[in-house]
């Protein structure tokens, strides 16, 4: 395999000013192009031209792309009461934003509903009730549950959110009866979905649910295609303009000229790709004169940055200065922990002739990066972030 092409991930003046900047700076940090995450955003913009999209804050929430989000007209999906507080702090109107969590307190409702937050999103009967009595006439999204079709997803949510049609359907019911606004139906198909068709069977189910609930006299408004958008890895994956017209075809075959409103979730397709993580090689070691792979350790690692490499779900694309052959390698983070291994099992190849001291540059690392760093895990400061 031959080594990385950066000029696949970002421009080649994107690479020059990442260049310029990083030289002087002690690693590891992580550098953000914003104006990729404008590029991105006006794509959703183009792709999905009726929608309202919610970028979904927990992906980095870095105040720069949070200000610049807010100056092109971005909603935001909040995961907290705490998010809510960093968007009102910039002057996001609290119309323009979305309590997406469906786990949260009747305390932090309240204090939402307080500060002007309409719109919640729900999967439970007792949320339910805490948002009539915290959040009374609120519009509230029935977040429907994906587990069949996220399992083929890069990094899937499982079972913890959402709920079964029955009781979606139920949900809402009750929500009408406690003079709630049934607002519509959100669903996540889980994150780095790199099969599109999962779009297709979850709104195959929304449709047929709202038809349902339109027949029961309680007709829903809305339909929230989540996040989920993919960001191009080691693996590439569809174009968003591909996504965007396969699932405005899949929107047409089941609402025909009926389409409800559409909202979205991105976070990871709308960030991934805009960041570089540069990290520098600590040690190079085999561990016996046999060894088939070397280890190689870095300064970054699970714990400064790269958690989204447990289970080796997410395969960064990894350029060094370094030609040449390219040998397996095992890449390790530099903390006393022994999870703190970034790819084992996957055959990581880098070049034969990358030394210590070498700086390794991961691409794609803009989304759950430095918001899932650790605070002083082994002493280490969290993940320093610079806005280019
Ligand atoms: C995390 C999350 C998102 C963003 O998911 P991505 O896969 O990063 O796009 C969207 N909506 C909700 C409710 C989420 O929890």
């Amino acid at each position: 395999m031959a080594t990385l092409d950066y000029l696949s991930y970002c421009s080649s003046q994107e690479w020059e000013d990442l260049l310029r900047f990083s030289e002087q700076q002690e690693t590891p940090f992580l550098v953000i192009f914003t104006d990729k995450v404008r590029q991105k955003f006006e794509h959703f913009r183009s792709g999905f031209p009726a929608a309202r999209i919610y970028y979904a804050v927990k992906a980095n929430p870095g105040t720069p792309l949070l200000a610049l989000l807010r100056d092109l007209g971005s909603y935001f999906d909040v995961a907290s009461i705490h998010e809510l507080d960093q968007l009102i702090e910039l002057g996001v109107s609290p119309e323009r934003v979305s309590f997406g969590n469906t786990i949260k307190k009747i305390r932090h409702i309240h204090e939402a509903y307080e500060k002007g937050v309409r719109l919640f999103a729900t999967d439970s009967e007792a949320d339910i009730r805490n948002l009539a009595q915290a959040a009374p006439g609120s519009r509230v999204f029935f977040r429907l549950l994906m587990d069949a079709v996220t399992s083929d997803s890069d990094w899937p949510l499982s079972k913890k959110f959402g709920c079964q049609p029955g009781t979606l359907t139920d949900l809402v019911a009750l929500s009408a009866e406690l003079d709630l606004d049934p607002y519509g139906i959100s669903f996540h198909v889980g994150s780095q979905q790199r099969d599109i068709q999962a779009w297709d069977a979850a709104i195959a189910k929304v449709s047929g649910l709202m038809a349902l609930l339109a027949k029961a006299q309680i007709p829903l408004r809305a339909i929230n295609l989540g996040g989920g958008f993919p960001a191009d890895y080691l693996v590439k994956s569809n174009s968003l303009s591909v996504y965007a017209e396969e699932i405005n075809h899949y929107l047409q075959n089941y609402f025909g000229s009926a389409i409800p409103e559409i909202c979205l979730e991105p976070g990871r397709g709308l960030v991934g790709e805009s960041g570089v993580l540069v990290s520098e090689v600590v040690l190079i070691a085999r561990k016996a004169k046999t060894d088939r792979k070397r280890w190689v350790y870095t300064d970054t690692g699970v714990f400064n940055g790269l958690m989204e490499t447990l289970g080796e779900s997410i395969k960064y694309p990894i350029y060094t200065n370094r030609a040449g052959a390219t040998e397996a390698t095992i890449l390790a983070g530099p903390t006393c922990d022994s999870i703190d291994i970034m790819y084992q099992e996957y055959d990581y190849p880098l070049p034969s002739s990358l030394a210590i001291g070498d700086r390794l540059y991961w691409l794609a690392t803009g989304a759950y990066t430095a918001s899932y760093s650790a605070v002083e895990f082994n002493g280490f400061p969290p993940l320093r972030t610079y806005y280019l």
